[in-house]
């Protein structure tokens, strides 16, 4: 699992020469997916993780409305309309574990499952949930990885998922020269799994989402004006509520440069995968959700702006790739 690496970018890195060793090995079978709207890590990962769609996790963006506060999903922390930051305690992080993992269900039914991540990433919330019933299998740096693959030849279920490539799309860019340098490296480390693979086992290579490269658009004044409380959502895909009879004007303002959906119509078109399991899911996106048409992304007051990003609806940010050996 290459987080970030959406179509689009994979055959371009392929037309280029950027991927030689996966081009000296193309898959018996290439296909590809659809990513979770909004396309974002915290919603289509976890997606991926529970083999349901964010309508049934709950995971409906990088940030949720929960009350009044906004929810950061990544960092599980709580912000208050008034300023105040907190970590989400025992109880809050129980509620947003609501669905088990495939490897949960799996080893339930007798397959060994092993999660192969970042070292960095081991007793965090999100891996303990997404890895509940896998063995951890840590990594410090690429170079450890193929000492790994043996472990993921035995009978069983490996999820090995590699961060760095959408890292370094954040920071510096899609087809930036870091970028490039960390999907040549994960590029060797699939020649050395194919490679080294027994015959009976199968690998599949696929993708969260896509990136595009974006501009900056601050949100207007007149639009900030007319915010109740803190927006959330992503920068792609930003959602909020308004002061009363303001909803009308910041969809006005909204719309010369998005397209723009209120949280029934988003729910009804079937954006989420379904119908919310619960009121309080429903309400977790905000009134207005606005999806820039062009390669920008907000950046309200307080967030940084990121050189590459995604959590929008385009095909660049939403079709992945399957590729499948066997
Ligand atoms: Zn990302």
């Amino acid at each position: 699992m290459i987080d970030g690496l959406g179509e689009h970018q994979l055959q371009a890195y392929l037309a280029s020469g950027q991927l030689p060793e996966l081009a000296r090995r193309l898959p018996e079978w290439r296909g590809t997916l659809t990513s979770t709207f909004p396309s974002t890590t915290m919603s289509a990962m976890t997606t991926l993780y529970m083999a349901e769609p964010p309508a049934v996790t709950g995971w409906l963006g990088y940030s949720l409305f929960d009350g009044d506060d906004v929810l950061d999903m990544l960092f599980q922390r709580r912000a208050t309309p008034q300023g105040e930051v907190r970590a989400l305690n025992s109880a809050e992080l129980a509620r947003l574990r609501g669905v088990d993992s495939q490897a949960k269900r799996l080893s339930a039914l007798g397959v060994p499952c092993r999660h192969i991540a970042p070292a960095t990433f081991q007793n965090t919330f999100l891996t303990d949930w997404f890895s509940e019933g896998a063995d951890f299998l840590g990594y410090e740096n690429h170079a450890d990885v193929p000492a790994l693959w043996p472990a993921a030849f035995q009978p069983g279920y490996t999820l090995a998922y590699f961060p760095e490539y959408d890292t370094a799309c954040h920071a510096y860019g899609v087809g930036s020269p870091q970028a490039v340098a960390e999907l040549r490296s994960l590029d060797g480390l699939l020649a050395a799994l194919l490679d080294s693979r027994p015959r009976d086992c199968a690998v599949l290579l696929l993708a969260d989402h896509g990136h595009i490269n974006v501009a900056a658009l601050p949100p207007s004044a007149e639009y900030l004006a007319c915010l109740n409380g803190l927006p959330a959502g992503e920068g792609r895909a930003l959602t909020a509520r308004f002061l009363p009879g303001k909803a009308e004007a910041a969809r006005h303002l909204l719309s010369e440069v998005a397209e723009v959906l209120t949280a029934d119509e988003l729910w009804a078109q079937g954006w989420y995968g379904g119908p919310p399991q619960t009121e309080a899911d429903r309400a977790r996106v905000g009134e207005l959700t606005a999806v820039p048409r062009s390669h920008f992304q907000f950046v309200p007051p307080g967030r940084p702006h990121l050189r590459g990003t995604h959590g929008g609806w385009t095909e660049a940010e939403m079709r992945v790739p399957v590729l499948c050996w066997r």
